[in-house]
């Protein structure tokens, strides 16, 4: 039987905690890295073809609802 002392109990749960975090804001990075698009990035920028608004899309999606009219925009390739 293994024994454990509560110190090396609550360090190993705090140790184990830690790395789940790092491993998750790691595949993040990859992600964010891999799509091109980081927070500082303009591509967050979209423009209704319909009414002209400009608006800041802050997730990675293919149509975007305009805020203003709610006409769905695709995403144009190469839209900067
Ligand atoms: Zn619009």
């Amino acid at each position: 039987m293994i024994t454990l002392d509560v110190v090396t109990a609550i360090s190993s749960m705090l140790l184990l905690s830690l790395t789940a975090v790092f491993a998750a804001w790691l595949y993040e990075q990859r992600r964010v890295r891999k799509s091109g698009r980081d927070a500082r990035s303009s591509a967050y920028l979209e423009q209704c073809p319909y009414c002209g608004q400009v608006f800041m899309d802050y997730q990675e999606r293919i149509i975007v609802e305009c805020p203003t009219c709610g006409s769905y925009i695709e995403e144009q390739k190469g839209d900067v």
